[in-house]
């Protein structure tokens, strides 16, 4: 299990307490004592050794003893914007997409969307992402946007965008290789662009959504012959792009 703690503030060399849910886990959840080491981070891309200093009721004191800066992220931007699954899932597909990679998320409102993307789910989201942080050692946090309407947002996005859309599964069937496919008709990108990859709702994107998606530059990914859940298809085009594609 993770040492790591998050810090929402400043960190640096030198005295640092921890006060609310964070401190809560370090004591009373993994019951680190006075003296122990643990590694705290806030989301600047560097990790700090700490060492436990007191405890209090609801705070914890610790001293910083060392910074480093480890590269865990992937050299570039890869943006998934879904149409958020109903109940622990959504949780589940930002936990995934943490893990590998993914730089921003936007919660998707589409037209046959069930779950309703709020600011308020927008926040319980990146709670999240700090737990998925603490135990992948990520050290910049996945940015999660506020959520966005699919017409309007589709229409102002740039770099390359690949809307995923189930494709015709007879042509998919003839071909061995499946979605690979698709992906590898892509051509190499470098450090400098951005990759942006959006996921339907349940019931799939509208013709009109699909339409507008096309007229605005957007490529039509197919991830295989069979209908993927919302958080499958973002996990499995966030991993096929994010860990096979060097920059
Ligand atoms: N009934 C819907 C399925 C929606 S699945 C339809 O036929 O469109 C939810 C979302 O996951 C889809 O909108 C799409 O973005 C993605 N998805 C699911 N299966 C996929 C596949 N085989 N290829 C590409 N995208 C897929």
């Amino acid at each position: 299990m993770s040492d790591r703690f998050f810090v929402d503030g400043p960190l640096d060399l030198g005295d640092v307490t921890l006060t609310g849910p964070e401190a809560h886990h370090l004591t009373a959840v993994r019951r680190f004592a006075v003296g122990d080491i643990v590694t705290l981070f806030n989301g600047d891309g560097r990790e700090h050794r700490a060492r436990v200093v007191e405890i209090g009721k609801k705070s914890v004191a610790l001293q910083v003893t060392g910074v480093e800066s480890p590269n865990r992220e992937l050299g570039f931007s890869l943006h998934v914007a879904s149409a958020l699954p109903k109940g622990d899932r959504g949780d589940f597909l930002i936990e995934k997409l943490t893990e590998l990679g993914v730089t921003d998320f936007t919660p998707l409102e589409t037209q046959r969307g069930i779950v309703k993307a709020s600011e308020a789910k927008a926040d319980k989201l990146r709670r999240a992402v700090i737990e998925a942080s603490k135990q992948c050692g990520r050290n910049f946090l996945m940015l999660v946007h506020s959520p966005a309407r699919w017409l309007d947002w589709c229409r102002a996005q740039s770099g390359r965008r690949l809307i995923a859309h189930p494709g015709d599964p007879e042509a998919q069937a003839r071909d061995s290789a499946g979605a690979s496919l698709a992906l590898r008709a892509l051509p190499s990108f470098d450090a400098s662009d951005r990759v942006t990859i959006a996921v339907g709702p349940e019931g799939g994107f509208s013709e009109q959504e699909l339409q507008a998606a096309r007229a605005a530059g957007w490529e039509m990914l197919a991830l295989g012959p069979r209908i993927l859940r919302v958080e499958t298809a973002a996990v499995a085009a966030a991993a096929v792009l994010g860990l096979t594609r060097k920059p």
